[in-house]
């Protein structure tokens, strides 16, 4: 980690408290977890995300906020301090920085997950294999009337496995929104699109979609999401930028799934050049599916290349991730986002 060096030698010469910079923030997402030292560490852990059934904490310092999965074995360490805490490598504090408290699920939003499971199978995701239950709209009228009365409430965002079809998950998720609208903030939505999805989410009154390609690589993406049709995502995308609009439309790329920077570059130009906005998002390999595809997490630079590299063409298309009502380009705790981290 080269790019770190002179970071951490001026570190060893100040010990002072230090902000999380933009390759500080670079280096804790490739590491992607960190051990809690002690319970002074404080923090209300988050169980759900792309880690579903795991916990995380979320570390603001300075302007960036990240999310870390907690690992006994995580080479990080956070640790308390007489004011907030600080992460550690190595021996040496890399920032320092307060826990920041998630709503529901991550901070300022209530973002649910309607149905726990999912007739698919993408072999990176935990859901299937979890096998949860399925909220009821009530349920989350509740969750959402819940986080409302703490005053910290400013986004919903949906999201869904597939208990049945895409088609009636989108009835179910939709009959949601319509009644979520009452809240008054912006509502998001991500579930598996298919032809006509635009068009019931926008009449439901949702204000942004995410429609998530997983795997750019398209040679990949028949093993890696089984079942699935890269090109009716692509479609769906396609079609939300008309009726959503710019900067509101937004699809989940996973890096390290064995995809080349090459074929990154390509898909970032394409799907900006549509006028849709790319979370790229580093794996996260999950216990349950050991062995299944290739995983492998991106170094510190390969996530600053991608991450730079996704800001210039959005700049080049006119997109703004900063105009972001809802979801994971408002929250930024798994990213480096382009319009709010760089
Ligand atoms: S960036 Fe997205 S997935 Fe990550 S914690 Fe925030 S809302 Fe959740």
């Amino acid at each position: 980690m080269a790019i770190f060096a002179t970071r951490i030698m001026a570190l060893r010469q100040e010990r002072e408290p230090m902000a999380m910079d933009l390759e500080t923030k670079a280096l804790l997402l490739s590491v992607g977890t960190v051990q809690l030292a002690g319970t002074h560490a404080g923090g209300r852990a988050s169980t759900a995300g792309p880690g579903a059934g795991g916990q995380s904490v979320f570390f603001q310092s300075g302007s960036h906020l990240v999310r870390l999965s907690v690992a006994e074995s995580s080479p990080l360490r956070l640790e308390g301090r007489e004011e907030g805490v600080a992460i550690i490598k190595d021996g040496w504090e890399i920032a320092s920085g307060r826990l920041a408290q998630p709503l529901l699920h991550c901070p300022e939003q209530a973002y649910i997950t309607v149905s726990e499971r999912c007739i698919f199978d993408c072999k990176f995701c935990a859901v299937p294999k979890l096998n949860g239950g399925i909220k009821s709209r009530d349920t989350v009228l509740q969750m959402v009337e819940e986080a409302a009365r703490t005053g910290d409430l400013r986004a919903i965002s949906l999201t869904s496995g597939v208990e049945v079809s895409p088609q009636e998950e989108a009835e179910r998720v939709a009959g949601i929104v319509a009644d979520l609208k009452r809240f008054g903030v912006p509502v998001g939505v991500s579930i598996s699109p298919f032809p006509g999805v635009n068009r019931i989410l926008k009449d439901a009154g949702a204000d942004e979609v995410k429609y998530n390609l997983e795997c750019v690589d398209r040679h990949l993406f028949w093993q890696v999401c089984p079942g699935i049709s890269y090109q009716e995502i692509m479609d769906a995308l396609q079609e939300a930028v008309g009726v959503f609009g710019k900067n509101h439309v937004f699809t989940n790329i996973i890096v390290g799934l064995g995809e080349t920077d090459e074929t990154l570059r390509r898909s970032i130009d394409e799907l900006t050049e549509m006028g849709v906005i790319p979370v790229l998002r580093a794996v996260f390999p999950h216990p349950l599916r050991a062995g299944e595809v290739p995983m492998e997490r991106p170094s510190a630079e390969r996530l600053l290349e991608m991450a730079r590299y996704l800001k210039k063409a959005l700049e080049k298309n006119g997109l703004d991730g900063s105009a972001a009502l809802t979801g994971c380009y408002r929250c930024t705790g798994c990213d480096l986002t382009p319009g709010r981290d760089l």
